[in-house]
């Protein structure tokens, strides 16, 4: 049986290229350095997917590049996933219907967890989930090492983050009558506190709050007022005038409630600064390769158009998109939209920009034998 597989599904490389057999269909294509993950392993797992399902992507050799370390730390994700020592639970819809469709079944480092799309609403997202106990030993264990791309560089991290906050400063000169003097500046999941630099060296009064302490720690050394914790901690300071939320929404998993709750932290005039991978950025940022966005900490993979239902849903009224950055500017309003208001044609809008990504990497090189 395994020698009959192995002649109808097989990988190989050949200088820049992967060719890649399933059946009948040869599929070659340029593998680039980024690309890594072997696809051999999951051959038998596309066919038996292939064959039930249309709408699916698969990983084909796309995945992150990953040196021995990683690849060690992905193999590990799965041993614990296959023997319940993570644990994952059905992750419902936020517009509370239950009809989903699998889109992939792998991830970038090649961890098996479903990515589904809802067919009422269109939002795409990680079910089912690691429950809560599960994630946070994921995030202590390996997440860090497997996800970081500076290899422990804390001053490159910590300047990747002050850019980024001069990036948000831009936007939001050139998007709000915002200025930063004097104003109070807070941010959830801040790191480093990188992002809070530029608007200190302007003028704000800042705060960043995040769950690391170790990051914490080092950003109090460069200056910064920083607190362990989320949410809770920032209610007992002034109403914050701006609210940087910097791709932390994708991780939570019931970003209504959280969004909801991030309310009472602001000032009526106040805004909420948004930036998430959105599938919007697959295209431009991720040269269309699907699998190289997709990655098994993030619950829920928003479009410009989920992400805005999700602000409205939670009282938020979004002022500014900017889609191929993934930012939503939003201000505070007393609207809550239910989360049953959904936006027909969203599910077809999201699995054909998909499907298009998706032909664009292959560009044209499928070819039946
Ligand atoms: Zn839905």
């Amino acid at each position: 049986m395994k020698k009959i597989l192995k002649k109808l599904f097989y990988v190989k490389h050949s200088g820049h290229h992967t060719i890649v057999r399933i059946l009948g269909i040869r599929i070659k294509y340029k593998t680039k350095q980024s690309h890594y993950v072997d696809t051999m392993p999951f051959l038998q797992e596309i066919h038996d997917y292939l064959s039930q399902n249309t709408n699916g992507f698969f990983l084909l050799n796309r995945g992150l590049q990953l040196d021995d370390n990683k690849r060690q730390l992905r193999d590990q994700v799965n041993n614990k996933m296959a023997s319940n020592e993570y644990k994952t639970v059905p992750n419902k819809c936020l517009c509370g219907a239950d009809n989903d469709e699998i889109i992939a079944v792998r991830d970038r480092y090649g961890i098996k967890i479903n990515t589904v799309i809802c067919k009422n609403c269109g939002l795409v997202r990680t079910s089912p989930y690691y429950d809560e106990e599960s994630l946070g030993k994921f995030y202590n264990i390996e997440y860090r090492s497997l996800y970081t791309l500076c290899n422990n560089d804390f001053d490159l991290f910590f300047s990747n983050q002050c850019s980024i906050g001069e990036k948000i400063i831009n936007n939001l000169k050139k998007c709000t009558k915002f200025s930063p003097k004097n104003k109070n500046v807070y941010e959830i999941g801040t790191g480093m506190g990188g992002i809070l630099m530029p608007f200190m060296n302007l003028g704000a009064k800042i705060k960043g709050v995040d769950l690391g302490q170790e990051y914490i720690n080092i950003g109090k050394t460069k200056g910064l007022d920083l607190e362990v914790g989320s949410l809770e901690v920032l209610k007992q300071y002034p109403k914050a005038d701006l609210l940087i939320l910097n791709h932390i929404l994708e991780h939570i998993v019931d970003p209504i409630t959280f969004l909801t709750q991030c309310r009472d932290i602001l000032d009526d005039e106040g805004l909420v600064y948004i930036g998430v991978p959105t599938l919007e950025m697959i295209g431009p940022i991720y040269e269309n390769n699907i699998f190289a966005y997709l990655q098994n900490a993030h619950v829920y993979d928003f479009s410009t158009g989920t992400i805005c239902y999700v602000l409205e849903c939670a009282g938020w009224s979004p002022l500014h998109v900017i889609s191929d950055q993934g930012v939503v500017i939003a201000k505070k309003t007393n609207k809550f939209r239910k989360r049953t208001d959904i936006d027909a044609g969203h599910y077809e809008y999201a699995l054909n920009y998909l499907k298009q990504v998706d032909k664009l990497f292959f560009n044209g090189v499928i070819k039946h034998d």
